[in-house]
This record gives structure tokens, sequence and C-alpha cells, in this order.
């Protein structure tokens, strides 16, 4: 019978105490009178267990943040501020935000919700001068994403064929090229990420229970841990991994300036599947990207760095488009898949890379945001903080599961708020994007001392 993909949700909570982003404090003009206790409906103000006559200390993190107690407190003794650990999160990018954003839906699975009293700026740099038209949003709120119409996340990787020919009796005479459909556009890259053997172990079983892959070494990789989801990586000039990689959906390579002879070998090796070329951005991808497409390779993977950019400082949005056009310039976009890795710090990145010309999205930093870390500007493992000691596999998977859930999600709801039923269709629409340069030259530019 057919079933509807979906991605089960299994709350995950932190382990030890939530993180706080209130502070809640209660200064010594208190005098116990208890109605904070009955104003906050999130249980932050009890009273001591040892000594009802006084109030225990606020339970912080479980504060909301709508000042309720604040104002009823007759010695006007509390006041609430963001905590100083939530203004030290993240760096860059990753804000603090959007590092707890990260946290909450790696626990509950759920789609966040922001917007009332958002203070914040409605543009940045890179995808996040990005909007996408939302035009069509009254027809999704009609049924929900989950409902009758179906939205498909699922997407191809690997060469594509123009048309199909069939000799005089019908019979399909062109011959189909490797590639691997995985339902939705998202892929664990492993490779890059610093974490125990039990935290890599239940991120491979996520990517196996949401029906993607994971990237992994081909050598290295534990082998307790492998499975039919592996896309074993092969560094440059060495193809002949000494592990059993049976069946493997794809395979990738590190691109190295003798790329052409590692690519045969793959190919001869695993024929019949696709074969990725991993390659770092840097300026000039794009000529690198048509030359690739020229080849047998199947798949381009570039990465980006956890800031969005080239090597070089180009933005990945940026270079991305770049590269789609000048495949799409010699004919060559069909003949190669791309997908993109490296600085997706928010579920709304996603469809945002597809947009700007990816067919799929590689995740890492955020998989490790989701076991825990801070994404601090600078990894220092001395000063480091959060202990990764007490991750069991089981917790990892479904750290990761809830968070990959909760992007779809958000996924679906982007694209049905644009009147998008299949992500194949996202590829590179950059006419149903805004983007913030834009509209701004658009309004001043012909304003005296405008941009
Ligand atoms: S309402 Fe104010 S004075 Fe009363 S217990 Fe709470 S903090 Fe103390
Ligand atoms: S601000 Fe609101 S949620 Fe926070 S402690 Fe006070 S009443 Fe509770």
């Amino acid at each position: 019978m057919y079933e509807r993909y979906h991605v089960p949700k299994n709350e995950m909570p932190p382990m030890g105490e939530p993180f706080s982003k209130s502070s809640v404090i209660r200064d010594a003009r208190c005098m116990n009178c208890g109605r904070c206790k009955d104003a906050c409906i999130f249980s932050v103000h009890e009273r001591s267990a040892a000594d009802p006559r006084v109030m225990a200390d606020p339970k912080s993190y479980l504060c909301k943040n709508c000042l309720r107690c604040v104002e009823d407190c007759p010695q006007r003794a509390l006041s609430v501020e963001l905590s100083r650990s939530y203004l030290e999160l993240g760096g860059g990018l990753w804000t603090p935000q959007r590092v707890v954003t990260i946290w909450n839906e790696a626990w509950t699975g759920k789609v966040p919700v922001f917007g009332a009293g958002y203070r914040g700026k409605f543009s940045g740099t890179g995808y996040d001068s990005m909007w996408t038209d939302m035009s069509e949003i009254v027809r999704p709120t009609r049924d929900g994403i989950h409902g009758r119409e179906f939205i498909s996340t699922s997407v191809d990787l690997g060469k594509r064929v123009d048309y199909l020919e069939f000799d005089a009796s019908g019979r399909l005479i062109t011959k189909m090229p490797s590639f691997v459909e995985i339902p939705i556009p998202m892929i664990l890259d492993l490779t890059r990420l610093d974490l125990t053997a039990q935290a890599k172990t239940g991120l491979m079983q996520a990517a196996k229970a949401l029906g993607t892959m994971f990237i992994a070494p081909a050598e290295g990789y534990l082998p307790n841990g492998r499975n039919g989801s592996m896309v074993p990586l092969f560094s440059a000039g060495n193809t002949a991994s000494r592990y059993d990689l049976s069946n493997p959906k794809m395979v990738e390579m590190e691109y190295s300036p003798d790329w052409a002879s590692d690519l045969k070998a793959l190919k001869e090796r695993f024929g019949g599947i696709p074969v990725a070329v991993r390659i770092q951005a840097k300026s000039g991808i794009e000529r690198l990207a048509v030359e690739l497409a020229s080849s047998e390779a199947d798949v381009i993977h570039i990465l980006y760095d956890e800031q969005s950019q080239e090597s070089d400082g180009r933005l990945a949005k940026d270079s991305l488009m770049a590269v789609n056009r000048a495949l799409a310039n010699v004919s060559l976009r069909e003949r190669v898949s791309i997908i993109a890795g490296g600085g997706l710090a928010a579920a709304e990145h996603v469809p945002k890379s597809l947009l700007c010309g990816a067919d799929a999205v590689t995740m890492e930093r955020a998989l490790k945001v989701a076991l825990g870390c801070h994404a601090c500007a600078v990894c220092d493992k001395d000063r480091c903080t959060v202990d990764q000691n007490g991750i069991t596999s089981d917790w990892s998977k479904w750290r990761a599961v809830n968070l990959v859930g909760a992007w779809r999600d958000q996924l679906l709801e982007i694209m049905g708020a644009m009147g998008v039923r299949e992500v194949r269709r996202l590829r590179g629409e950059i006419g149903r994007a805004i983007f913030y340069e834009e509209i701004e030259k658009d309004a001043f530019a012909n304003i005296k001392g405008g941009v």
C-alpha cells in the first residue's frame, strides 16, 4: 500500500538542565509573598522545599519572557534579562537565536514559532538577504502541509537524460544514467565532524531512519555503524579502500589535480552508481564545475565554510548561482547534480540553497549543534564546556532525526506557501526569490546619494 514519506519524531530533551535563554533575577527587596508563583504559569517560581516560608531560586530555563511576574511583584524585586551565556553563544552566521532554535528543534522535532514581538533585522548577508516568494500563501492554509495536497521532497542525484529514445518495436534504447533517489534533499556529512564514536553511530542510524545518506571516510569509518546509507568518501589518489564497501548508493572522491584518474578508477570499481566529486569552493568554481560536468562525474559536492562563503570570501548564495548559470549556459545543467554543504544554520537555508541552484544540501555543523555544540566563532577544544562523553547513540540518533524532521516540515511550509509541489522544481528558480540588494537598488539607486 502507498505510504507517504514522513519523518518519525521522538522528543529527546537535552542532557542535564536545559539551557536558559533568560535570567530571572530576584533581588533583596523580595518579601516572599508568593505572588510571582501565582503569576507564572510556567512554574519558574516555587517555594523552597526545605523552607516553604521563602521562595526557591527561579528556574530560569522555564521562563518564556512574558514579564507577568515582573508586573505583579509588589516589591519590584524581579527582573528578566537575556542570560550572559545566551549572548555568548555562536559566532557570525551562527547567532545565539539560531543555536537555541536548533537545540529546540532537536529536542522536540517541531517547527519553531517566530514573529510575535520580533525586533530583529529583516535582512542580513548571504541567504539572509533572500526572501522566498510566498504569493500562494493562502492555499496551503486550507489543508495544511500534511494534508491532501501532497508535496514531494524527493530528489534524484546523478546525471539525467534530456529525452528518451525508443526503437521501432517500442523498446527503450536510451542508456539510463546512474542516479540515486533520496526522499529529502538533505544528506548528513560526518567527514568534518569531531564527535565521539557513540555520537557518530547515532548520526549514521539517523540517516537510515530518515531514508537519506551519510558521508563518511571510506577508510576509518565505524564498522559497527555501517549501513546501506553510507556514501564512502575516498581521499585523493586512494580509491582502493581496504574495507568491504559493498553496494553503496553513491560514492564520493576528493577533488585533486589528478581527479580524472581517480574518477576513472571509481567508475570502474563501482559501475552503475553515481560518483560525486567533492570540491572546496573557491574563486573560479564555476569553470571547474563545467569541466567536471563534461566528464564522467555525476555529482559535484561543493563545500563552503561554516560562514557560508568560498575560501576567498564570495558568498555561497552568489557562488551557487554562478555555478548554476555557467552550467546552464553550456547546456550541461542536467549532466550533473549539485550538492552544497557548509554554513547551513537554519531551516530556511535549505530551500534558499536550492533556489540558488543546488539539487540537495549536506548538513554538518547543525548536526553537531543538535548534539549540544555552542557553534563558537573559534572552536577551541581546550576551553570547550560541552561534554560529549554522556552522548549515547540513541540520543544522538533522535536529536538528528528531530532536527531534520523540523527542517523538512519548514521546507514543506515554504514550498506550500510558494505553491511549489515538488522540491525538484525549486532548483535554480531565482525568479521565485527576492534579493534585498536588488530591491534596495531599485528603490534608492535613482535618489541622489542612494546606493
Ligand atoms: S512577587 Fe515579588 S516579593 Fe513576592 S515572592 Fe515574588 S519576587 Fe518576592
Ligand atoms: S517572565 Fe513570565 S514566564 Fe518568565 S518567570 Fe515571569 S511570569 Fe514566568
